[in-house]
């Protein structure tokens, strides 16, 4: 079980009543001056500030923060949509869990955090039916609006994570990207 501190935001809703839960987006955000140990909490305030959320934030140090509850519709995604074979899908906060990962100006996603998304992805996994696994520049509407998690995120190395933690790739769809 991954330790996952708990600092509610009220920017979250209700999820429409027909809503599953089968999409898990990621996204990443600057700290600005990143120094421990008070620089969740500044990125936590620049959320608040925002009025936006996500469910879980993931430290530098691979730290885990719960930011809103998974039943409800966090705000994460903004204008979004989701296009996939299947169809298309409109407001991705209704049906989808985001994780933001802190980054800097210096440096891409850690290695610690790689380990905590693993581990909160196997739980987020066993609670909803997750097929889909993008990026929040994957899912921003207009394209192009948002940029994050870009190439502070390799997903490669997060997929190599997921696979040493026992998931099943072949049940997973994710962007269709070299990196
Ligand atoms: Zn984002």
């Amino acid at each position: 079980m991954t330790r996952i501190e708990s600092h509610p935001l009220p920017h979250h809703n209700e999820r429409p009543p027909w809503s599953v839960v089968d999409t898990v987006i990621i996204h990443s955000m600057f700290a600005v001056d990143y120094k421990e140990p008070d620089s969740v909490e500044n990125c936590i305030a620049a959320l608040d500030k925002a009025e936006v959320a996500s469910h879980y934030l993931i430290g530098r140090n691979g730290e885990g923060w719960r930011l809103v509850t998974e039943d409800q519709r966090a705000w994460h995604a903004g204008e979004s949509c989701l296009l996939i074979p299947d169809g298309k899908f409109q407001g991705v906060n209704d049906f989808s869990i985001g994780i933001e990962l802190i980054c800097t100006n210096a440096d891409t996603v850690t290695e610690e955090q790689y380990h905590t998304l693993g581990k909160l992805l196997v739980e987020v996994l066993s609670r909803h039916p997750i097929r889909f696994i993008f990026g929040h520049e994957h899912v921003a509407v207009p394209q192009g609006r948002k940029s994050d998690p870009g190439t502070t995120f390799c997903w490669k190395r997060f997929k190599s994570e997921l696979e040493s933690n026992g998931i099943d790739l072949r049940n997973l769809t994710f962007p269709d990207t070299q990196a």
